[in-house]
């Protein structure tokens, strides 16, 4: 089992729990790599647990953008069983659940499809409600709005982008925003449950926003017209959120 990559970030977790960390210096967090996965390091930035995250607002916080109903079916149930199915597959193939949930999904080719699948359910719906906000800032600010006028040409064009990417997936699946091993900013989409963290992705990279295009994200209020809740999905994205992961994927 591919434990060994991760026990380096754990104890220095640990080690900095502990108030051990003196002398130890921070650089040598983020110098991990990775043989046969994704080879992208990752920091203690990126830590996603097995377990759910409750949410940081009420189901009808969102209502501009998603109704209350959806939210509470998609969080407490789609997004519940996705956890729930990954700890069993977890049991089962010996993954201990205190390491970050980021070094299964870079080695994914290594587990089940039932690791993938709700391995990679999990990530992307924690990571959806932390990038959902009921105060959105409407564009993003300081280094990833630099970085998205530079390498888009403008926001606006970045949005168009960003939503033909969402429109285009055909069947389920999300689109992204992401940091590649070259450190750029890219846009594509991936299917199902997979994301850019997977060495068994198309697209490989660091997630700074992730949009769910499964029907039930947006069925409820927007039946079949996906391209309206990409539309109005913008007034509910947290920039503060995404600057943050853009900002550790650069470490
Ligand atoms: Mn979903």
């Amino acid at each position: 089992m591919p434990q060994q990559k991760s026990s380096r970030r754990t104890f220095l977790q640990n080690t900095a729990k502990a108030g051990l960390a003196t002398g130890l210096g921070i650089s040598v967090i983020p110098a991990l790599a990775s043989v046969s996965g994704n080879s992208m390091s990752l920091n203690n930035d990126h830590f996603t647990s097995f377990d759910q995250a409750p949410l940081p607002y009420a189901y009808n916080a969102l209502e501009v953008a998603i109704d209350a109903m959806t939210m509470e079916i998609h969080y407490s149930k789609h997004a519940a069983t996705y956890a729930k199915n990954l700890k069993e597959a977890a049991q089962a193939e010996g993954v201990n659940t205190a390491n970050p949930l980021e070094d299964v999904l870079q080695n994914i080719s290594k587990y089940s499809p039932k690791m993938r699948n709700n391995g990679g359910g999990h990530y992307n719906h924690e990571l959806f409600w932390k990038l959902l906000t009921p105060n959105s800032s409407g564009q993003p600010n300081g280094k990833l709005k630099t970085a998205i006028e530079k390498s888009f040409n403008s926001f606006d064009a970045f949005k168009t982008q960003f939503a033909e990417a969402a429109k285009t997936r055909f069947g389920s699946g999300w689109a992204w925003l992401y940091v590649d091993g070259s450190k750029q900013l890219k846009i594509g989409s991936t299917p199902n449950q997979d994301n850019p963290l997977m060495n068994v992705s198309d697209i490989k990279g660091i997630p700074v926003a992730g949009l769910d295009v499964w029907e039930h994200a947006y069925y409820l209020k927007y039946q079949n017209k996906r391209p309206d809740y990409i539309e109005n999905w913008w007034k509910v994205l947290n920039w503060e959120a995404a600057g943050k992961l853009y900002e550790a994927a650069l470490k």
